[in-house]
């Protein structure tokens, strides 16, 4: 396997791509949107910089990194030659199904399609195409150039073969992959989301501020960062679109997405991603709270 297509250089699809570009793949970068290639692009090139400033790798090995990365506005020509993709564009259903369905015309017929969705159905997305065995979910943890694990979603149709040269793929790129079923959320989500929204619910009722909130979890319970700033982290509407998803397949109450959450995401505060959510992230306000406008 030697060239890997991203499609979506947001805030996943820099990382993904920036993560086979260092191990040696030839990575096509694909998006729709000219602007978020080349703030892909100076993302990775911001990481491998400060790589480099921590002694972590050599100049050498930034320029090969960035020189295996060519980015396209053009699905097809983008995935021409690939032998994986790994799918990282926006969390709504109708674009992922509309995505896969033009990967299954675009692709060679043995290329693997993954999607990094954090929620939505492998099964679901597999029936677009014509190679259900073949779709597959690694879901990578952002900051993925760090984070070690990639949840691997066995789709209903997924082979054992597709399964297992995945697996194998992951841990060269020095991950910790691990194999679960295609249900809403996975593993990963499914416990972190309630949490999540719980925070939210939390800071909603008045019962505590957003310092006051992260600052219980993160000392109380030795979390490397608070829920609320971690949500601005994963991005607000993803967050929102993934309670979405499991409210709807579980029909459970207990995964309705919090009324300030759906407000936010209204509004455009979408966390890190657009400079403000619970924390601004401004140049002159760096990670101040700005809760209190939303409640
Ligand atoms: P993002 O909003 O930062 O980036 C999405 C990118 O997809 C944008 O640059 C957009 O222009 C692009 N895009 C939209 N439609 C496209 C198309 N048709 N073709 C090509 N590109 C297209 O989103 P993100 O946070 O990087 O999330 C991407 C995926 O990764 C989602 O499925 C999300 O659930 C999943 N995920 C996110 C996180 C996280 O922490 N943010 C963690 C794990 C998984």
């Amino acid at each position: 396997m030697k060239n890997v297509a991203v499609i979506g250089a947001g805030t996943m699809g820099n990382g993904i791509a920036h993560t086979f570009a260092q191990c040696g793949f030839k990575v096509q970068m694909i998006d729709v949107n000219e602007s978020a290639l080349k703030k892909g692009i100076d993302t990775i090139t911001k990481n491998l910089d400060r790589m480099v400033s921590r002694e972590k790798i050599s100049e050498d090995d930034k320029s090969a990194t960035l020189n295996n990365i060519t980015t396209y506005t053009d699905l097809v020509e983008g995935v021409e030659y690939a032998s994986l993709v790994v799918e990282a564009a926006t969390e709504n259903v109708n674009l992922k199904l509309k995505i896969f369905r033009e990967l299954d015309d675009a692709c060679p017929e043995d290329t693997i399609l993954a999607t990094n969705t954090s929620s939505i159905s492998i099964t679901q997305i597999g029936a677009v195409t014509s190679r259900p065995e073949m779709v597959i979910g690694m879901h990578f943890m952002n900051p993925v150039p760090i984070m070690k694990l990639v949840e691997i979603i066995r789709g209903y149709n997924t082979s054992d073969e597709v399964t297992k040269i995945i697996m194998d793929l992951s841990r060269q790129l020095g991950k910790v992959p691990v194999e679960v079923n295609d249900y809403p959320g996975f593993v990963a989500n499914r416990i972190l989301m309630p949490m999540l929204n719980e925070s939210i619910e939390t800071l909603y009722n008045g019962v505590a501020g957003v310092v006051e909130i992260d600052t219980v979890m993160k000392l109380g319970m030795a979390h490397p960062m608070g829920p609320l700033q971690l949500a601005d982290f994963i991005g607000l509407d993803v967050c929102l679109s993934i309670l979405e998803v499991m409210n709807d397949g579980f029909k459970n109450p207990k995964y309705a997405p919090c009324p300030l959450l759906v407000n936010m995401v209204r509004a455009g505060k979408l966390g890190v991603k657009t400079g403000e959510g619970f924390y601004d992230y401004s140049e002159s306000r760096k990670a101040e709270t700005v809760s209190t406008q939303f409640i």
